[in-house]
């Protein structure tokens, strides 16, 4: 027999950002292979599942992406329903073309489910629109750019600004696994031309009840760098982050919720 694999979006944390299809698969599962950052609350919806996770989460144990390629290749020949659980949307940042790659491969039939990613959560988050349409007292913002200045030990050193260079060309960027190197990627981004009082979001957790957000700019972030997190963070800059009011509300809405909560 050949199973299917199901390349399934989690979306950002919270269980209920999670998409019907994801959950009539999860319940469906015969074997699930999830990240690090999945919700228990989502994995409990594979109650008939094995559980395998198989998260990459900086400084904690891994495993390897070629060991990952061959488990689901394997698992597609005893299971019918594999799925590959990933946070946030599965194609971006997720590695997610090595798998159908492999899959393709070995041709296992396989399927993608697109999930919520974390740069949609960070803006709801700080209730800030991604891009806007100028008016007398903002600039426009056409361009949104998914960015990560991380880069894979094994990467082309030729294209080590790459990001730089898109980050900006665009008018809002959306960076991610970034918070660790916030103080030299705002460096980059000054000496790349970017004003320095750019106004920058860092919003960690996002969609979960620890949800927390703060505003800065490239110059602060350039001086001091951010503290060290445990939660995965999202960094937003770009002019339409001046919505300094737009942020303290949200952030006094989440304050006055947990309150409610308690
Ligand atoms: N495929 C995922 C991204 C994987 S890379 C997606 O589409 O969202 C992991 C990075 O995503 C983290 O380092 C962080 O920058 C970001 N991230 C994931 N979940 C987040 C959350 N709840 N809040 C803020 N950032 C998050």
């Amino acid at each position: 027999m050949i199973g299917t694999v199901h390349l399934v979006g989690a979306g950002p944390g919270a269980p209920d950002l999670l998409t019907l299809r994801a959950a009539r698969l999860l319940a469906a599962a015969d074997i699930v292979f999830h990240d690090a950052l999945v919700h228990p609350d989502t994995l409990a919806l594979a109650t008939r599942a094995r559980l395998v996770p198989v998260g990459k989460r900086c400084g904690k144990l891994s495993s390897a992406q070629a060991f990952i390629n061959k488990r689901l290749v394997d698992a597609a020949r005893r299971h019918a329903v594999v799925v590959r659980l990933k946070g946030g949307d599965p194609l971006l940042f997720g590695r997610a073309q090595e798998e159908i790659d492999a899959l393709r491969a070995a041709g296992i039939p396989f399927e993608i489910v697109p999930g919520v990613s974390a740069a949609f959560a960070a803006s709801a988050e700080v209730a800030t629109s991604l891009t806007r349409r100028a008016d007398a007292s903002h600039a426009a913002s056409r361009s949104v750019v998914f960015v990560t200045p991380s880069l894979a030990s094994d990467a082309d050193p030729s294209t080590a600004d790459q990001w730089l260079l898109a980050t900006l060309a665009a008018d809002t960027a959306v960076l991610y696994m970034a918070s660790r190197e916030a103080g030299r990627i705002a460096r980059g981004l000054i000496d790349g031309g970017k004003p320095a009082a750019t106004p920058v979001a860092i919003v960690e957790n996002a969609s979960l009840p620890q949800a927390t957000a703060e505003r800065t700019t490239l110059a602060h972030l350039a001086a001091h760098g951010l503290a060290r997190r445990d939660g995965p963070a999202t960094l937003i800059i770009g002019e339409v982050m001046r919505e300094a009011d737009a942020i303290e509300l949200a952030a006094e809405a989440i304050l006055q919720e947990r309150c409610r909560a308690a």
